[in-house]
C-alpha cells in the first residue's frame, strides 16, 4: 500500500507559523531602524488614532484573538481602511458565520498582493531614497575637489607673485589638511550610502522574490504564474509554438479538511503540489494558483499531450492509499480534475485561462477524478 512520504507528515503547525513569520519579518525588516522613512509619515488626528486603536482591540476581542505581531497586524489592515479587500474577506468570513482565526488571517495576508506591493513599494521608495543619496554623497565630492582645485590654483598664482614663501607655504600646508579631512569625509558618506544602496537593493531583490512564492508549497504563486503565462504566450504565438494550460483541483478537499483538520489538509495540498511538479519537466511551469487549485503551463506540448501527461499524474495519485501518519486513520484516495486549453487559439492568454477553468468545472461535473480538454 503505498502511502505520503514521511517529509510530508514533518512539518508542524508552529513551523508553518515560523515560516510566515519570517517572511514577514523579513519583507518589514528595511522598516526596523529606518526612522527618516516613519518620520515622512502623515501626522494622524489623536482623536482617530484612539478610533483606530479601539476598533483595532475591538477586532481582536470579537473574534477572539491572542495579541501578537501576526493578528495586530491583521486587524490594521482590516480597521485601517488601508486594505478594502482584505476587510472584505473579513466581513465575507463573519457574514458567513464562519471564524476568523491566526490561521485564516495569515493564509489571508500570504496570498495578499495588496500588502505585498505595499511592502515592495516602501522598499522601492526606500531604494530610490539610497541612490538620491548616494548621488548627493557623489556630487558633495566632486564639489570639495573642485573647490580644492580653485583655492589651490588661486594660492599657487599667489606665489608666484610673492616674496612671502614661508608664510604661503604654511598656508597651503593647512589648507591641504583641511582638504584632505574634508575628501576624505565625503569618500566616507558616499561609501555608506553605497553600503546602504546596496543592502535595500538585496532587501528588495528578496521581497520581490518571496512576493511571487506560495509560502505552503513553495510554487510560484498565482502572481507569478500570471507573469509566466503573459510572458510565453507572446514567445509561442511569436514563434508558432504550441502553448497549453491546464488547471487541477483537488477533488472533494472540503472532506478531507473537515474529517483530518487543516493540518492535514495542507500536507495534502503539498502532496499534490510534488505529485504534478514531478510530471512537470523543464518545459513546464507549475504554481498554486489558490486554495487547493494548481496551474500548469506546458510550452512546446499541445493539449492532447498535456491531457496524456496529467492523466498518467491523476491515475497515479488516484491509485494511492494515503493514511494520516499522525492519527494513523486512512486518507483514502485522494483525486483531483483538471481542465487544459490550447492557449495560442485565443486572443488574450485570460480567455484560455478560463476555457482551462469551464473544461475543469465539466470535469467536476462529470464525476471528478478525470481530466478534460476544453472547446476549442
Ligand atoms: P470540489 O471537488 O468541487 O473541488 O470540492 P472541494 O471540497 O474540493 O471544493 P471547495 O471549493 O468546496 O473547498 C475547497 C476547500 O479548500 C475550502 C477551503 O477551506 C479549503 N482550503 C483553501 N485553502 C486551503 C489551505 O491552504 N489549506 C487547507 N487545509 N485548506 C484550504
Ligand atoms: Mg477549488
Ligand atoms: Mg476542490
Amino acid at each position: 500500500m503505498a502511502t505520503l512520504p514521511a517529509s510530508g507528515f514533518d512539518e508542524t503547525s508552529a513551523g508553518i507559523l515560523q515560516r510566515i513569520g519570517l517572511f514577514r519579518a523579513r519583507v518589514f525588516e528595511a522598516d526596523d531602524n529606518d526612522a527618516p522613512f516613519s518620520d515622512s509619515l502623515p501626522k494622524v488626528d489623536p482623536k482617530a488614532r484612539r478610533r483606530l486603536l479601539n476598533d483595532i482591540s475591538g477586532f481582536l476581542i470579537d473574534h477572539d484573538l491572542d495579541v501578537n505581531p501576526v493578528t495586530l497586524a491583521a486587524a490594521h489592515e482590516a480597521c485601517s481602511g488601508l486594505n478594502p479587500a482584505f476587510a472584505r474577506s473579513v466581513k465575507q468570513q463573519d457574514d458567513a458565520g464562519e471564524p476568523v482565526t491566526q490561521i485564516w488571517l495569515e493564509e489571508i495576508s500570504a496570498t495578499d498582493p495588496a500588502s505585498e506591493n505595499r511592502s515592495l513599494e516602501n522598499l522601492a521608495t526606500k531604494l530610490e531614497r539610497g541612490i538620491e543619496d548616494l548621488s548627493k554623497a557623489t556630487k558633495t565630492a566632486r564639489e570639495a575637489t573642485s573647490e580644492y582645485g580653485d583655492e589651490l590654483e588661486r594660492r599657487v598664482d599667489h606665489l608666484n607673485s610673492s616674496l612671502d614663501t614661508t608664510g604661503l607655504i604654511a598656508s597651503l600646508s593647512d589648507f591641504a589638511k583641511e582638504m584632505l579631512a574634508r575628501s576624505r569625509q565625503a569618500e566616507e558618506n558616499l561609501r555608506a550610502s553605497e553600503q546602504e544602496t546596496a543592502r535595500l537593493r538585496k532587501n528588495l531583490d528578496r521581497a520581490r522574490k518571496d512576493a511571487e512564492v506560495d509560502y505552503l508549497t513553495g510554487l510560484p504563486n498565482r502572481r507569478a504564474f500570471e507573469e509566466a503565462l503573459r510572458v510565453e504566450y507572446a514567445q509561442a504565438t511569436r514563434k508558432r509554438h504550441p502553448l497549453s494550460v491546464a488547471y487541477c483541483d483537488i477533488d472533494h478537499f472540503k472532506a478531507i479538511n473537515d474529517t483530518h483538520g487543516h493540518e492535514a489538509g495542507d500536507r495534502i495540498i503539498r502532496q499534490v503540489a510534488d505529485n504534478l511538479s514531478a510530471l512537470c519537466g523543464k518545459d513546464c511551469y507549475i504554481a498554486r494558483h489558490g486554495g487547493e487549485e494548481f496551474a500548469l503551463l506546458f510550452r512546446g506540448v499541445t493539449p492532447e499531450e498535456a491531457l496524456e501527461l496529467l492523466d498518467n499524474a491523476r491515475a497515479e495519485l488516484a491509485a494511492r492509499r494515503m493514511i494520516n501518519r499522525r492519527t494513523d486513520k486512512p486518507f483514502g484516495q485522494v483525486t483531483f480534475s483538471g481542465g487544459i486549453a490550447n492557449v495560442v487559439s485565443y486572443a488574450d492568454p485570460r480567455e484560455a485561462l478560463a476555457a482551462a477553468d469551464e473544461a475543469l468545472y465539466r470535469s467536476k461535473e462529470g464525476g471528478r477524478n478525470q481530466i478534460r480538454l476544453a472547446d476549442a
